[in-house]
């Protein structure tokens, strides 16, 4: 495999399902595959070894769900070429599908990036930073890219060039002048309105339903938000209600601007748009309460 045919096959890998329901599970596994290179870790690993750490990922990264499956991109991933597994002298590992956590466990089933892939990316800092770029933006939006990263204790400079030619979906360059507009030029949630002369400054236009699941560059898609709101949002520390309430998930916590910042929101309605026609579509707010909120709200809201 040449290094082009990696990047087309990273970006071509499937992980959007349905309704733009998300499944991280593949390019989480990925970014946690490329960190394991990066600190010089061996090629195959145990499951067991990191299933834990790879559950984390898809709670803090993932949608909410019920229960995690692990599982699932570890075996899984065999099916796009670029993941193979191996286990113990007498396990016939089946060879598509995905197997229980308890036989994975049980057998020492490893798995790992094929030989070439890994022999490819082991000398190629600059393609591990390529393929981390391609699985970040195709899923998730760059507000917390570098949290992603240092959550998996990825050393990259993660740069817009990178992903230059691989197919993103294109966005609409006049978004943000529309939605800063139709907010006002304020934060939907906080007010802030601070200009740097006459330029808004840490104000950003933010989908509700993110870009990569499909959400489109309308104005019933997105929100005015402060840097700081922005990013709560997009990590699922808020979220927004039926009623076009704000709602404060039940982990998040801190001491230093905890309550002015988010809590002293938690029920309080959104500031509305100029028009009624700019208001936020509840399937983009349902969406984002499903896919990407963290949990409950503080007083169920
Ligand atoms: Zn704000």
């Amino acid at each position: 495999m040449t290094k082009q045919q990696l990047l087309e096959q990273i970006t071509k890998l499937k992980v959007w399902k349905k309704r733009g329901q998300r499944a991280p599970h593949k390019p989480l596994l990925l970014l946690l595959t490329l960190s394991r290179i990066q600190h010089n870790k061996e090629r195959l690993v145990l499951f067991s070894e990191i299933e834990k750490d790879l559950t984390e990922k898809l709670i803090e990264f993932g949608p909410q769900r019920k229960s995690y499956y692990p599982e699932e991109p570890f075996c899984r991933l065999r099916t796009d070429g670029l993941w193979e597994l191996t286990a113990k002298q007498g396990f016939q590992i089946p060879p598509t599908g995905s197997i229980q956590k308890t036989i994975l466990r049980k057998e020492q089933v490893k798995g790992g990036l094929t030989q070439d892939i890994y022999n490819l990316l082991k000398s190629d800092q600059e393609l591990i930073e390529q393929v981390a770029s391609i699985l970040l933006e195709a899923n998730f939006p760059s507000t917390i890219h570098q949290d992603i990263l240092d959550a998996m204790g990825l050393d990259i400079e993660v740069s817009q060039q990178a992903n230059a030619n691989t197919q993103k979906k294109k966005r609409d360059p006049k978004f943000r002048g529309r939605i800063l507009q139709a907010y006002n030029y304020r934060c939907a949630i906080c007010g802030f309105d601070v200009r740097l002369g006459n330029t808004p400054i840490a104000l950003e236009a933010a989908h509700i339903m993110w870009h990569q699941a499909g959400g489109p560059d309308t104005e019933n898609n997105g929100l005015a938000l402060c840097s700081l709101h922005h990013k709560l949002l997009d990590r699922g520390a808020l979220g927004i209600s039926k009623e076009f309430k704000v709602i404060v998930s039940e982990k998040a916590n801190g001491y230093i601007g905890f309550q002015e910042w988010l809590l002293d929101f938690d029920g309080k309605e959104l500031r509305m748009p100029q028009k009624e026609v700019f208001m936020p579509d509840v399937g983009f707010t349902e969406w984002h309460v499903r896919e990407v909120f963290q949990g409950e709200s503080l007083y169920g809201t």
